[in-house]
């Protein structure tokens, strides 16, 4: 069965149509990458699904049930922001259980999940510090305990490595790769970065003004692509 289906699903903000009918089906366990061109919708589509935007219309079901309508927090989903949304004055442990916390979980359970993720993350000997006195990709990793600690079924990552440098997001990838095999989650993760999509990608969604234009397997992109859109962002000399 798919961890998260939409049918038909389309976004209109006032009479702009930024979402045309998509049906997409994401497999349990998947790491899927959107991709396309600036403006295309990505962002959209995935706050859409983490219930942070209306859907106007279509269906929206994560693990069988419809959530249109369900509350973000409701949705066993975690959204990974860029870095730079961690709480300054907060310590790395307070980020980390920062939502559980504002959601009335236990301290001592709160505890316990954050030292997990802070494991799994090698942030262990950083929790006392502020997000300040972290290198960029350490405030990044803070970035993903927070969403792991949430023990979500879905997560979801919007160009999560756009504001590091070249090598820290090739180390990054890398972990983050990792993170998945480790985890067994289903990803749906948002890029422009090609060689991102092709390392990371189980199945490659590509969208062009607001509808997908070909889903597929990295390879099968690159050497079948329907057109010269996709060949043009997969990269294959079609
Ligand atoms: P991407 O992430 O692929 O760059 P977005 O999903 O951010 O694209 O945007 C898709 C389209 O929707 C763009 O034309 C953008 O201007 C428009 N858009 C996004 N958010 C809003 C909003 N809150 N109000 C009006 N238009 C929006
Ligand atoms: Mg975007």
């Amino acid at each position: 069965m798919s961890e998260l289906s939409l049918r038909q699903v389309s976004k209109s903000f006032g009479t702009l149509k930024v979402i045309k009918d998509v049906d997409l089906e994401i497999e349990q366990g998947a790491f899927t990458v959107f991709v396309g061109p600036s403006g295309c919708g990505k962002s959209t589509l995935l706050r859409m699904i983490a219930g942070l935007e209306d859907i106007t219309s279509g269906d929206l079901e994560i693990g069988g049930a419809r959530m249109n309508d369900t509350d973000p927090s409701k949705r066993g989903i975690a959204m990974v922001f860029q870095s730079y949304a961690l709480y300054p004055h907060m310590s790395v442990r307070q980020n980390m259980g920062f939502a559980l916390r504002f959601a009335g979980v236990p301290k001592a359970q709160i505890d316990r999940q954050v030292m997990d993720a802070a494991r799994i993350l090698e942030l262990e000997p950083l929790l006392e510090r502020k997000p300040g006195q972290l290198s960029g990709g350490q405030r990044q990793r803070v970035a993903i305990g927070r969403a792991i600690v949430r023990h979500p079924k879905v997560f979801l990552f919007d160009e999560p490595l756009s504001n590091l440098d070249a090598e820290l997001r090739v180390h990054m990838r890398i972990e983050i790769a990792k993170l998945h095999k480790r985890l067994g989650a289903t990803v749906i993760y948002v890029t422009h970065d090609q060689v991102e999509a092709m390392t990371l990608a189980d199945k490659i969604v590509v969208l062009r003004a607001g509808r997908i234009e070909q889903t597929g397997t990295p390879l099968e992109l690159y050497t079948d692509p329907d057109n010269q859109f996709v060949a043009g962002f997969i990269g294959s000399p079609k």
